[in-house]
């Protein structure tokens, strides 16, 4: 069994190789919107669920592999599992690329938790809600967790640590939207560096309302100087669609040459890349120790 996963295109952190410390579905909230599904292990207690020295092994053979950031996320909250401090702390020391964590908030309450967290060189923390009954709602936590104590922890995380806070904030119509403006003002509380809002895309736990592209720019009024992760379009326009995949049949290319060649930003290249890469019609492989993607054999054009 692998214990680090992609490179994933992150339109966040780019080229992301994942670690997961976790069993399938570990985490202390069940969240609507959740892409894995329904939580499992509903559970607060940090423990160990995979083998430590087997993760550490893998990130010494992967140390070199093409990627932008080494991150910490996957089957359900990383803070749970007691060996995150070590594996954080040997990814710091073995990988040269920065390292990252991706957390639910939850256990930042904790200042051994905040500790080991705090190794990382950028960690992305999320705020769905401000209130209780909001909390219930789109995150429906473990029974010990309050709302109140984890806006408590970021205060006291961004205290302690100096690197970089990006906090996201997840939207769903009809369960969170309607307190935006208590969101935003605990997230701002929290002083993050980014607040990044974000709505639901993906095939979600639970048949949950993403907020339109209109409603979401309109949150940008709620929340002065964050910035959208726009991912509610999941389509690749078709003349940009077209030149991709006649470029990528002919000769292979990287996301920095996707790019240019297409005059793309970084953003739109990962995400047209990946929605190209997940209808099978754009493949990858390493390079010279790049990642490249190439066109696939038999595509549909249209
Ligand atoms: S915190 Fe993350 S892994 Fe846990 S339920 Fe929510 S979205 Fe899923």
């Amino acid at each position: 069994m692998g214990y680090l996963f992609g490179p994933v295109l992150s339109r966040r952190l780019g080229l992301s190789m994942g670690v997961d410390l976790l069993r399938h579905k570990t985490c202390n909230l069940d969240c609507i919107y959740c892409e894995l599904g329904r939580t499992d292990c509903l559970t607060c207690g940090r423990g160990r669920f995979v083998p430590p020295q087997k993760v550490l092994g893998e990130i010494r053979e992967k140390r070199n592999e093409p990627f932008d950031y080494l991150t910490f996320a996957g089957s359900g909250e990383p803070t749970l599992s007691q060996d995150l401090g070590r594996v954080v702390a040997f990814a710091k020391e073995t990988v040269s690329r920065p390292v990252a964590v991706i957390t639910n908030s939850t256990l930042l309450t904790s200042p051994a938790v905040r500790k080991e967290v705090a190794a990382a060189d950028i960690v992305l923390p999320s705020l769905d809600a401000a209130s209780p009954a909001a909390f219930q709602a789109i995150n429906r936590p473990d029974p010990g967790l309050k709302i109140e104590e984890i806006i408590q922890g970021l205060k006291e995380f961004r205290r302690e640590y100096s690197g970089e806070i990006w906090l996201e904030v997840m939207l769903v119509a009809g369960i969170n939207d309607h307190e935006a403006d208590l969101i935003a003002r605990a997230a701002e509380s929290t002083e993050p560096d980014r607040i990044q809002l974000n709505t639901v895309v993906r095939t979600p736990a639970e048949p949950v309302r993403p907020l339109s592209e209109e409603e979401m720019v309109r949150m940008l009024e709620i929340f002065p100087g964050a910035e959208l992760i726009p991912d509610w379009d999941w389509r690749v326009p078709v003349d940009i669609r077209n030149r991709i995949l006649d470029s990528l049949c002919r000769s292979p290319s990287t996301l920095e040459e996707i790019c240019r060649l297409h005059d793309l930003t970084d953003s739109d290249a990962i995400k047209y890349c990946k929605i190209l890469e997940h209808d099978g019609l754009i493949t990858r492989r390493i390079e010279g120790g790049k990642l490249c993607f190439l066109g696939s054999k038999s595509r549909g054009r249209g």
